[in-house]
């Protein structure tokens, strides 16, 4: 066997070449080394500390699965944290009927209690019902939806902390779309806690999972049976994302340590922008109107959008209807 197939650890058979470290690492010691990179994020911006109880966002796919087993190795025998599974069904039936009960097996396998809120509890709406008639998009749609109900649901189960299964491509992804739009004030929204966002109705994002590439993560839920595929049948990411993944995963292959790189320095980067956020009183939250939830403006951007998007559906249907 060649160096790169043999663990420098115990020179067994390698599951994992890591081009940016120069190494082969084991099943064993590849598992080891994830649960110390989780761990050490969690320890060095403190994102879980005694008293708290943690919401642990569930998709039922790898990212978060991982996650999840990874809190509950970490803090799951600490009388003074407690961890609970939060999902949101969007009512995309078939696809999130089937990732909840995937994330239901693992809580149960885990012990971790799970609440799910479902779009047509809080919003009268699902989305396979209003998907293709917003001229967003639907992700954009879906997901400041999906936000705000996490939000909901991690204030119901008196969460202080949620916990959202963002990688280190994630990330990578986020601060080269915030470059790209120019967007500064967003670069707060970078790293694996995010304090910028201040209002008692917000529940702080965790990212435990920020320094694992989403190929190891993929790697690691093989190894473990962790998660199911996920993929939303309505997918509708827009152009930018997609461009600036293909374009990381270029640059990680011809130099291998890219995306760390970007992360370290939108880390850094994110701290001075917050520090300048907190003199600005331009960016307090206050309340939306229509539904009450901490926002910028007067109305928020989720009450605008389901608006835009309930009436682009029912247009639609009438014009199916006259065209009958
Ligand atoms: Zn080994
Ligand atoms: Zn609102």
């Amino acid at each position: 066997m060649s160096k790169d197939e043999i663990c420098s650890k115990c020179g067994e058979e390698a599951v994992i070449y890591r081009e940016y470290e120069g190494r082969g690492l084991c099943k064993e010691h590849f598992t080891i080394d994830i649960s110390k990179k989780v761990k050490k994020t969690i320890r060095k911006d403190s994102l879980v500390e005694s008293g708290d109880t943690v919401a642990v966002g569930l998709s039922g796919g790898k990212d978060s699965a991982v996650m999840l087993e990874k809190l509950v190795e970490i803090f799951g025998e600490r009388p003074d944290i407690e961890i609970i599974g939060v999902s949101v069904h969007e009512g995309i039936d078939e696809y999130r009927d089937e990732s909840i009960s995937a994330a239901q097996k693992l809580c149960d396998e885990l012990g971790v209690k799970l609440e799910v809120g479902r779009y047509s509890d809080y919003y009268d709406l699902k989305m396979d019902d209003v998907a293709g008639a917003g001229e967003l998009g639907n992700c954009t749609y879906c997901g400041i939806m999906r936000r705000d109900l996490l939000n909901k649901l991690c204030r119901e189960v008196d969460a202080d902390k949620v916990a959202i299964g963002h990688n280190l491509d994630d990330e990578a992804q986020a601060i080269m779309m915030n470059h790209l739009k120019g967007d500064m004030k967003r670069l707060a929204r970078i790293g694996a806690r995010t304090d910028a966002v201040e209002h008692e109705k917000f529940v702080p994002r965790i990212k435990p999972l920020i320094d694992v590439m989403e190929k190891e993560i993929a790697l690691y839920s093989r190894l473990h049976d962790l998660g199911v595929i996920d993929r939303c049948p309505h997918v509708q990411e827009g152009t930018m994302r997609p461009m600036v993944k293909s374009f990381l995963n270029k640059l990680e292959s011809q130099m291998p340590g890219t995306k760390h790189s970007i992360v370290s320095q939108g880390r850094r980067l994110s701290d001075i922008v917050e520090e300048e956020i907190e003199f600005d009183e331009e960016n307090e939250l206050r309340e939306c109107e229509e539904c009450g939830e901490p926002c910028s403006s007067d109305i928020c951007r989720k009450c605008e959008l389901m608006e835009d998007i309930k009436k682009a559906a029912d247009r639609s249907k009438e014009h199916s209807y006259t065209k009958q």
